[in-house]
């Protein structure tokens, strides 16, 4: 690729209109500002390649099926938009996000308001993933989300007041639990590493089934480390040989501190080889897109 076919510092896309984020207009009656009427996803990239893409794809189009949206793009064509958009931002540290909304319609709960057109809205922009290198730290909160955590929806309020408590006392990220038992985290899930093996809460209707959590479970299996998809409570990750949270953004991040208590640091040598693993298979992805590169 040659540096011509940058040349963008963000880019977004919204119903056909493609403009830089700030210069994109949204009209006031899409359902997405009065009801948070809508599903997404996001993804980061190394080298302008976006990790796992066609996973959260995937995903993003279950998300609407779920919700009773079609998406107003065929996968193919959307894939290639993205990767189009890659390419075309400066920075080759990006996030990628997409976004599908019930659509513009007079404001009413029942979704007969929309005007049966649903809305499709991309963007790209600078960002980086979360380092592996260094430790990270806390909170934990009650979660208080309703019961559809499964499906990626753009109801964010309590992930948005959890995340603000987090940065408030000075914490990366709050992991959530309904009583005793955790079920992940603000914006990503949470694992723990127990005599050798690897326990993460089951994929129901408490969690977001993470694409990064699917890929860290895939290979600890591959690498003979024994996985357990069995609900832990607070009191079992506060004892665990090792806390650490997965997420698009973090690959396999080591959780050092929760509510300013020390935790894990007891079995380093297997975190290690899990996040090796991640950024193996992140280069492995970054190859296979830019081959001729040494990634
Ligand atoms: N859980 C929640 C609530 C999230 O918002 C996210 C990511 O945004 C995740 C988990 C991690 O999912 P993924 O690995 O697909 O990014």
């Amino acid at each position: 690729m040659t540096r011509e076919e940058h040349g963008v510092e963000n880019i977004a896309y919204y119903n056909g209109k493609i403009a830089s984020i700030e210069e994109m207009m949204i009209p006031m009656n899409e359902r997405s500002s009065y009801f948070g009427d809508g599903v997404y996803d996001a993804m980061f990239t190394v080298e302008r390649v976006p990790l796992q893409l066609d996973d959260h794809l995937r995903r993003f189009y279950r998300s609407a099926q779920r919700i009773d949206i079609q998406v107003p793009m065929p996968f193919e064509e959307l894939r290639a938009m993205v990767l189009d958009f890659c390419r075309r931002v400066d920075s080759p540290d990006q996030m990628v996000y997409v976004q599908a909304t019930r659509g513009v319609g007079m404001r009413g709960h029942a979704y007969r308001f929309a005007g049966g057109k649903p809305s499709l809205w991309v963007f790209v922009k600078p960002d980086m993933l979360d380092p592996m290198d260094r430790d990270y730290a806390c909170i934990t909160l009650e979660d208080t989300r309703y019961l559809y955590c499964d499906i990626k929806t753009i109801n964010l309020l309590p992930s948005v007041l959890y995340t603000q408590r987090a940065e408030e006392a000075g914490c990366d990220e709050a992991i959530l639990h309904r009583g005793e038992r955790v079920t992940e985290c603000a914006h990503s899930n949470v694992h723990i590493l127990k005599g050798g093996a690897l326990q993460t809460a089951p994929c129901d209707n408490l969690i977001l089934p993470g694409i990064t959590r699917a890929h860290r479970i895939a290979q600890c299996r591959e690498m003979g480390i024994e996985v357990i998809e069995e609900p832990f409570t607070v009191a079992q990750m506060m004892a665990a040989d090792e806390v650490f949270f997965t997420s698009a953004s973090a690959l396999c991040c080591r959780i050092a501190t929760i509510d300013g208590k020390p935790v894990g640091g007891k079995a380093p040598e297997l975190l290690r080889r899990i996040q090796d693993a991640a950024w193996a298979e992140a280069m492995q992805e970054v190859r296979a897109i830019n081959g001729h590169k040494d990634a």
